[in-house]
């Protein structure tokens, strides 16, 4: 078990760290409001060869693995300014076709995403299935050669931003008639794809929306892999999602209890004595660093377990981490408010708006009742009970 970063994982960490404080929480701060991409970080962290770091190098990735497309993550939103499409195009799509697209597949979509230039939003939940993938309605059919695709799907990221999106739909099979899982890739402007922004409540710069597939017609090529194995390659994309999520989430927790211990140490109310002698303070922030610190554990096994190719244990260890990593971000955040006083809610301090973005974590992308679920019943072998 290795415990230190390799000397290229440390300089990794720096550099993005350095780009991502030239841009901070004051550039974040107008977009979220505005609910307007983080356009010109995205493009310089493609720029800097950030983006695709997970991606083969003949495709113009980086060659490397999902441990450092998490420390880009995870640097970029301690810096206050993560960028939620990581999650989605590089990590969940990325993988999943440069592990299981044809030749042809791999060269159309990957230079794209390896740069950044190309963004894939991730269309899986649906109205009337929700957390319940296997419930899924949108369905392919066969027309000819193409596919024509129809359903609905909510609350996908980023559709805006995105020149192309990976749907998971289902097709029927021929031999059992049973539906099956199938994905595709397209792009946005296909004639029959319509979005429309979902109003939220969460500020952040990455909005989210109501998917219309109307007999969608996609050429063959569209389906990514392989029919029969739609269920093994969504799973491998899949976890990548859930290491990036745990990385934003221990990247905000880093932001929040920062903010929080600079401002512990300079503000005095009582005795001449910064607030941060008081253990009523200095306790809560002392157990948010520990269980952001276990939390991070968790992040780097499930990353290194994925990039040795254990995609089992990683599975295990990736949900652990996006739950750890999601509680103690929230608890990062709570607290770092609680030690801001009234300052906490003020926009000036790039706090309050948190409460909010750290909770979604808790819902998205797996929710965490899910994932104790996934726990109760994998990890421990208790009975399913829906
Ligand atoms: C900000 C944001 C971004 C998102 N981005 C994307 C995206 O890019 N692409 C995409 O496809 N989706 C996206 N989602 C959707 C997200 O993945 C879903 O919201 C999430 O999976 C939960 O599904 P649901 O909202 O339908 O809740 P539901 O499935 O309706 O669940 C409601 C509640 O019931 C609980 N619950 C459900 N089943 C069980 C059970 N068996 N046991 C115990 N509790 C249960 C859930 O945990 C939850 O608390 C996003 C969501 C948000 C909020």
């Amino acid at each position: 078990m290795q415990f230190n970063e390799t000397e290229e994982q440390i300089a990794l960490r720096k550099a993005v760290s350095d780009l991502g404080k030239r841009y901070g929480h004051e550039y974040t701060a107008p977009r979220a409001k505005a609910r307007e991409p983080l356009s010109e970080l995205w493009a310089e962290t493609g720029r800097s060869g950030f983006i695709g770091l997970n991606l083969p190098e003949e495709y113009g990735g980086g060659g490397a693995g999902m441990y450092e497309l998490s420390i880009v993550g995870e640097e970029l939103n301690a810096a206050g300014c993560g960028l939620l499409m990581m999650v989605v195009s590089p990590a969940i799509n990325g993988t999943i076709i440069s592990r299981f697209g044809t030749p042809e597949q791999k060269q159309r979509w990957l230079p794209g995403l390896a740069s950044g230039e190309t963004i894939m939003a991730f269309g899986i939940t649906e109205p009337d299935a929700g957390s319940n993938s296997h419930n899924i309605t949108t369905t392919a059919r066969r027309d000819g050669s193409d596919w024509l695709l129809t359903g609905r799907k909510y609350y996908v990221s980023g559709v805006d931003q995105a020149q192309a999106i990976l749907i998971v739909a289902r097709t029927e099979d021929a031999r059992t008639g049973r539906l099956k899982p199938a994905l595709f890739a397209f792009p946005t402007d296909t004639p029959g794809f319509e979005h429309t922004p979902i109003e939220m409540d969460v500020v952040m710069p990455d909005r989210q929306f109501m998917l219309y597939l109307d007999d969608v017609r996609l050429p063959a090529d569209a389906l990514i892999g392989s029919e029969d194995a739609a269920l093994a390659q969504l799973f491998a994309g899949l976890n990548p999602e859930r290491i990036m999520a745990s990385a934003g989430s221990v990247g905000m927790g880093r932001y929040a209890l920062d903010k929080a211990v600079t401002y512990a140490n300079e503000r005095i109310v009582w005795g001449g004595k910064p607030i941060g002698t008081h253990q009523g303070l200095a306790h809560p922030l002392a157990k948010a660093k520990v269980e952001l610190e276990l939390s991070k554990l968790m992040l780097q096994k499930a990353a290194s377990l994925y990039d040795s190719g254990d995609d089992m244990r990683a599975g295990e260890a990736a949900n652990m981490a996006k739950y750890a990593a999601a509680e103690a971000s929230i608890a990062c955040v709570d607290q770092a408010v609680q030690t801001h006083g009234g300052n906490g809610l003020a926009s000036e301090y790039g706090l309050g708006n948190l409460l909010i973005g750290a909770r979604v974590a808790r819902i998205a992308p797996v929710s965490r009742e899910m994932i104790l679920n996934f726990v109760a019943q994998f990890s421990l072998g208790l009975p399913k009970s829906y």
